[in-house]
């Protein structure tokens, strides 16, 4: 590896060779990476460190491997815990996970070693951050999400403190309903201000405006700003399988969260209806079913908006995670339809319904997310039997 390195010259390669050379060279590293962490697991069983004279085996890890403390103690743990999960080891030997991957799988499956197939399925088929949320998700079930609303509350705090190059940062740690009520605040403003920077051409980053957006919105609250100007809230979504709401807490792979920010306690739900918020959209389902309702208009009503919102919380794209601007997009020309069917609607990102409106990509059938595929692509609806309508 180290010769082949040294005498690597990327500027040869075709594209596609580059492709391959990535892939290959990621594999390796995550198998580098299984065995990095088996053996510093045994490092941290024998008295190595000490003999060293480190401060603990993360210590030890940590000078080894050129690496932060903290992280080197998380890698520990997760190689403590890998070798208690047979089929997710296999996986990482086998070159198939990152040890990012392999850290969220074996925090999840350890709380919950029956998700251990389904997480490796998942990691498999989406991207990271997919991943990461239903390893949360997967935590949530099994853990009592009533006392940890009560510890996380306990536990809230906001802090200020300047960085070393002297900028200010701010942080906030309270329960998931709580953080999701101040975005769903900022994030029309955080909308004003996108719009008058691209009117003026200014192109910056969601989250420079996002700041903004909070910076004013403590303005406007100052005792100058006044209630007058009050901006209108972006709506929060609250997902729950009615089972959960009537027992008081999710069992296996039942939903409880809002949309974006991940599962929260049943009383947190309650306590968001309580309030009669208009912003807020509490969506109940059975399993994976929303009942669909057909109504005779072009645009979805909001009913039907708000289970598209729940079926695509994201891009309804295997392994695209966008979340903002998703438009709702109708798999058969409403001219012909001449209704709003739930079930023939799906959400996309713009760069995946550009793909599909310009170049005639479409999503396999089905609802939720799915595979994309180009025109030739067998899957490809058109190129297998009748319209969903007709099936
Ligand atoms: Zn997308």
């Amino acid at each position: 590896m180290g010769e082949y390195a040294a005498r690597f010259d990327a500027r040869r390669l075709g594209a596609d060779d580059a492709a391959r050379a990535v892939k290959d060279a990621a594999a390796i590293e995550k198998m580098a990476a299984a065995v990095k962490s088996l053996a510093a697991a045994r490092v941290a069983e024998t008295n190595v460190w000490k003999r060293e004279g480190d401060l603990s085996a993360a210590h030890h890890l940590a000078r080894l491997t050129g690496t932060p403390v903290g992280p080197a103690r998380d890698a520990l743990e997760s190689a403590r815990r890998l070798r208690e999960l047979p089929a997710v080891e296999a996986a990482a030997r086998r070159g198939e996970l990152s040890a990012h991957q392999v850290a969220v799988i074996t925090d999840a499956a350890t709380a919950d070693p029956h998700a251990e197939q389904r997480l490796l399925e998942q990691a498999a088929r989406g991207s990271y951050g997919e991943l990461r949320d239903e390893c949360a998700r997967t935590k949530a079930n099994v853990m009592d999400l009533e006392e940890r609303r009560r510890r996380i509350h306990r536990q809230r705090y906001l802090r200020s403190w300047n960085d070393v190059e002297g900028a200010a940062l701010l942080q906030m740690r309270d329960n998931p309903e709580v953080i999701a009520g101040v975005m769903a605040a900022i994030e029309p403003v955080r909308d004003e201000l996108l719009a008058l920077a691209r009117n003026q051409g200014r192109a910056e980053r969601l989250e420079a405006h996002a700041a903004d957006a909070l910076a004013e919105l403590a303005r406007r609250a100052g005792p100058t700003g006044g209630a007058a100007k009050r901006s209108r809230r972006a709506k929060i979504l609250v997902r729950v399988d009615l089972p959960a709401l009537l027992r008081g807490f999710p069992t296996s792979d039942e939903t409880c969260e809002i949309a974006g920010y991940g599962p929260i306690a049943v009383s947190a739900i309650r306590h968001l209806l309580d309030t009669e918020d208009p912003f807020l959209a509490a969506v109940v389902t059975k399993g994976r079913d929303v009942a669909g309702v057909a109504h005779l208009g072009r645009r979805p009503n909001a009913r039907q908006l708000s289970a598209l919102e729940w079926l695509y919380p994201t891009c309804a794209v295997e392994g695209c995670n966008s979340l903002t601007y998703l438009e709702v997009d109708h798999r058969e020309d409403w001219s012909q339809t001449h209704m709003t069917l739930l079930e023939l609607c799906d959400r996309y990102c713009r760069h995946h319904h550009d793909l599909k409106t310009r170049d005639n990509w479409a999503l396999v059938e089905g609802t939720g997310k799915r595979a994309f595929v180009p025109p030739g692509d067998p899957r490809h609806p058109r190129n297998t039997h009748g319209p969903p309508l007709a099936a």
